[in-house]
């Protein structure tokens, strides 16, 4: 039996929906017909979003949304608040800032802290009301192998990742009743503009590590993310879905 992965008359929200592994998913939904409301920080690439999507016979609205400030989140809310629920959230957007812990800077520890999973956290609260209005609703987090294994200057981040994995199991324990489900993906190295950064002995080195021999595409969670996201999944809640070639085993 084919896998259903539907999503005509759903209405998913993913934060940082211009480029990299959100872009993917945007473009993936998209294709199996969601209703997308997806935030930028940059409103000529929403344009382009938007002519994408509009190829791939999507339908979509874009909201200006900055996690550094997530208090400024209204708008966003009051698009969701439009449709009347909400059946999926994905929380992609998210950074890096790598330093040796000898050099950490009080400002970046702030910043990845904020964005990765203070407004995470936050974001998704303000979300609830709507998500428990759905008939099935599913939160998609993307944490990170980094968060599961650590990584060398990494902490920081790894710290934010690991934080999501224990917000993901306690948001599925609360709100499972509700028939709301919050899995997490921990994806290893993906091609994006986060990995563009890495040098290429560095890049050698996690290639030498990954049992399939290749860095992931932001394609390939994106896929993770639909499953998760439609009715395939219905009896999964509370899990760390790992995707990296077998980085970690
Ligand atoms: P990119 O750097 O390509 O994209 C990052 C995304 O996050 C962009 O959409 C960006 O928006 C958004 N973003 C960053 N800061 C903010 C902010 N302050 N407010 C709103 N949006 C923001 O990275 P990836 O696509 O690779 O990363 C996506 C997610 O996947 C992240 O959570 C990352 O931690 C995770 N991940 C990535 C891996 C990888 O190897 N690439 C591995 C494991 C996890 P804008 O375009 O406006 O800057």
């Amino acid at each position: 039996m084919p896998v259903n992965t539907n999503l005509e008359d759903k209405v998913i929200v993913v934060t940082g929906g211009t480029r990299g592994i959100g872009l993917e998913i945007v473009k993936e939904l998209a294709k199996n017909k969601a209703h997308i409301i997806f935030t930028y920080r940059d409103k000529s690439k929403a344009e382009e979003v938007f002519q994408e999507i509009e190829k791939l016979g999507g339908s979509a609205q874009s909201v200006y949304l900055d996690m550094t400030n997530i208090s400024q989140s209204k708008d966003l809310i009051d698009l969701v608040k439009g449709h009347g629920r909400l059946d999926g959230l994905v929380n992609n957007a998210g950074i890096s800032v790598d330093q040796l812990l000898l050099r950490l800077k009080e400002s970046d520890v702030e910043k990845v802290l904020t964005v990765n999973l203070k407004s995470v956290m936050l974001l998704t609260s303000q979300l609830t009301r709507y998500l428990m209005k759905s008939d099935a609703s599913s939160v998609v987090n993307i944490g990170s192998v980094v968060g599961l294994m650590g990584n060398v200057s990494q902490a920081v981040y790894s710290a934010s990742k690991a934080g999501l994995v224990g917000f993901t199991k306690s948001v599925a324990k609360e709100m499972g009743s509700k028939n709301l489900r919050c899995n997490i993906i921990c994806p290893g190295f993906v091609e994006t503009d986060m990995t563009e950064e890495l040098s290429e002995e560095r890049k050698q080195m996690y290639l030498d590590q990954i049992p399939l021999k290749r860095m992931g595409k932001a394609e390939d969670v994106a896929k993770l993310t639909l499953f998760l996201l439609s009715s395939a999944s219905s009896y999964m809640t509370g899990q760390v879905l790992k995707i990296d070639g077998g980085l970690y085993i």
